[in-house]
């Protein structure tokens, strides 16, 4: 356990460091006291799917507004070597999905209009086309892919290092291996936060706790309607370069890519029961299920061996897009989760809107798409993003 917070008040607690809890917190430390601000994590610094996940980066999307979010992060990625001092090793090979059917193929081609309205350079590829981006995939039924190059994959560890040095370097404080444990609200606002090592009193808390951000809403006597979901994740023994994108399969949500090292790290959708955040064991289901698909698109692959496996959880939403905003509910409460398996991609644009939520300034974000309150009303939305997939 941590020796607890420096101060007895706060004007912040931001519970959760990973990488929307960090991203949060460095845009809030540009624009208020560093010293107000106090960032809690009952883990380490990656215990939580910032360390867990597939690193991938794209900006196809079904929506506009989730288009333009993550251009921007595409864009924070690039510029964060020089910004933070530390190398992600963001690698802009693309991200090819593929299609296997003529409806997978009108999937894909209406994230394509989507796409070109924001002006990014989308191609169709034909299956030829297809193959001499990645000759090792067997085109068996294969009808098609959608591409964008500038799309990517990002190493996530020095994303946090980056940013847990710049937040230090600036007065903030992270208190790790620190679990927050009660949420005291006084006349229909957050006043206090309760840690395993001492309580503190706030104006403002913000979720930021990934797949434990019902637990934590919980705590402030809210319900919330975000779903925690075990996905596990591979890598292989390293490979000579053989792959240049990230590939995307919509008929099983295989998703897999090629790390700098030339380990091949992908993952596959699997129906797993959705509950509470508690372990993250392997299974051997997922390498079973994983190495099936994988090898029947890429047959070469079937003599590699596996180097290690792991799990982590999507914190999902009914709709499949975040949670971002004041809770109508509990004045200073704001969220910043529900990223399901895209939080890595988006947090870099949703940590300052975050940041201004908190400030209590105006952002730019459709409160159709992104705000709690879409889920208070009957009925709640319909699904929005449904490609669920790295
Ligand atoms: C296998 C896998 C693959 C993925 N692939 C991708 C991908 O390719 N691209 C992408 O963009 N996203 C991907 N994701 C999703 C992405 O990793 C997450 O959306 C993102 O990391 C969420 O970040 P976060 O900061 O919200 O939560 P987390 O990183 O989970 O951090 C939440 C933190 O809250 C802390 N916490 C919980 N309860 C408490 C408490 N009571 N007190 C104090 N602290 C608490 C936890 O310890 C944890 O560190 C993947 C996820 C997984 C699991």
């Amino acid at each position: 356990m941590s020796p607890g917070p420096l101060r007895k008040d706060y004007d912040l607690v931001i519970v959760g460091a990973g990488v929307l809890g960090l991203f949060t917190a460095h845009h809030l430390a540009q624009k208020m006291d560093p010293r107000r601000i106090l960032v809690v994590d009952r883990g380490f610094l990656s215990y939580g799917a910032s360390g867990r996940n597939g690193g991938g980066v794209r900006q196809q999307w079904e929506t506009l507004p989730t288009v333009r979010l993550a251009k921007e992060s595409v864009a924070a990625y690039r510029r964060f070597p020089v910004e933070f001092g530390f190398n992600p090793w963001f690698r802009q090979g693309g991200y090819l999905f593929l299609a296997f059917s003529t409806q997978e193929e009108e999937a894909l081609r209406r994230v394509h209009a989507t796409v070109r309205q924001e002006g990014l350079p989308i191609e169709w590829l034909s299956v030829p086309e297809v193959l001499q981006e990645v000759p090792a995939l067997d085109p068996e039924r294969l009808v098609g892919g959608s591409c964008l190059r500038s799309d990517g994959v990002i190493f996530p560890f020095p994303v946090l290092w980056g940013l847990y040095r710049s937040l230090r370097r600036a007065g903030v404080e992270v208190l790790t291996r620190t679990e927050v444990v009660g949420i005291d609200r006084a006349g229909g606002r957050v006043s206090g936060v309760r840690t395993s090592a001492g309580a503190v009193q706030v104006r403002s808390v913000v979720n930021a706790a990934g797949g434990w951000s019902r637990d934590i809403s919980a705590l402030a006597g809210l319900s919330t309607v975000n779903a925690p979901t075990r996905h596990e994740i591979m890598a292989t023994e390293p490979l000579k370069a053989f792959l240049g994108p990230m590939i995307v399969t919509l008929r099983k949500g295989l998703y897999f890519s090629q790390s700098m090292r030339g380990e091949v790290i992908g993952g596959i959708n699997l129906p797993h029961p959705k509950g509470g955040a508690g372990s993250m064991p392997s299974s051997l289901e997922f390498l079973r299920e994983y190495a099936r698909e994988l090898t029947t698109l890429v047959p070469r692959l079937s003599s590699v061996r596996v180097l290690r496996s792991w799990a982590g959880f999507y914190d999902d939403t009914p709709d499949g897009l975040p949670i971002i905003g004041e809770d109508p509910r509990l004045h200073g409460f704001v969220h910043a989760n529900g990223f399901g398996g895209h939080g890595f991609m988006l947090a870099p644009a949703a940590g300052p809107r975050v940041a201004r939520t908190v400030l209590g300034e105006r952002t730019d974000l459709d409160p159709a798409l992104f705000s709690p309150s879409r889920f208070l009303t009957e009925g709640g939305p319909r699904t929005v993003e449904g490609i669920q997939l790295g």
